[in-house]
């Protein structure tokens, strides 16, 4: 895969979901099984859950150190989610395109919306449940939250799904393997698209004596 990456620029994919619709397992599962591909580690004041690690699902840090970071301009973008800050460490897309990676972001709608004004190339994906009790429901078996907060996340959804229309794609998170599988494809096809290419398969072209250098992929 990292064969596959090296000729073209990374690609940001942004995806976005009420809180329990499943997004951060189905983005394991496109991890899991691409190489090319790695996860923004955000930055919170939220406090881990049971099964969360420090430095693996988030960066946990205090309000203070989070103010400190947001004020030397450390977040791409940052916003204020169910009482607690998240942020998007600039360092992450620098890291992942030195890699050579392509990154996803698991940010919600308001730091989506600021996040591609300053990267208008990213994709944005948008997974919905298969309906508002399907998310009740998810939201209650992860059970990593209490009611009060199961309920603050469920009054938000409404507001948050509104949003889709702003995205590319839209996944229904119905049963996990489909729904993993049609995120897979984006990702692949995303990465078929000719302005990525350009580079690539500029000898061919070449050989076919076709001059390119219209459409080739600006560097940031
Ligand atoms: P998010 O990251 O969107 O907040 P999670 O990935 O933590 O959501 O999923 C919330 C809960 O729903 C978890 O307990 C997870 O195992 C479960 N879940 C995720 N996708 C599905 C699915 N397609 N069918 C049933 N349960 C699911
Ligand atoms: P959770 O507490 O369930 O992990 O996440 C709550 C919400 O915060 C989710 O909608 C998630 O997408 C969002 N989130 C996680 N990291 C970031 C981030 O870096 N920036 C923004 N704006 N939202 C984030």
């Amino acid at each position: 895969m990292q064969g596959e990456q090296s000729l073209r620029m990374s690609i940001v994919f942004i995806i976005s979901a009420p809180s329990g619709t499943g997004k951060t397992t189905l983005a394991d599962r496109v991890l899991e099984a691409d190489s090319g591909i790695e996860f923004a580690i955000s930055v919170t004041t939220r406090p881990p859950r049971a099964d969360e690690t420090d430095g693996e699902d988030y960066c946990f840090v205090t309000e203070e150190r989070f103010g400190e970071m947001r004020n030397r301009g450390e977040f791409l973008e940052w916003a204020e989610v169910f009482g607690h800050h998240y942020g998007t460490p600039r360092s992450a897309i620098k890291e992942a395109r030195e890699r050579g990676r392509d990154l996803l972001l698991d940010i919600d709608v308001q730091g989506a919306s600021l996040l591609i004004e300053q990267l208008p190339e990213a994709v944005k994906i948008f997974i919905l449940p298969p309906s508002k009790e399907m998310l009740a429901s998810r939201l209650r078996s992860r059970s990593s939250d209490d009611g009060a907060e199961i309920q603050r996340r469920l009054g938000e959804a409404s507001r948050e799904v509104r949003e889709y229309e702003s995205y590319d794609y839209v996944v229904v998170n119905d049963e996990i393997e489909p729904a993993a599988e049609r995120l897979k494809a984006i990702v692949r096809a995303e990465r078929s698209r000719r302005q990525r290419m350009e580079r690539e398969i500029r000898p061919i072209l070449e050989g076919f004596g076709i001059e390119t250098d219209a459409g080739m992929e600006k560097s940031e």
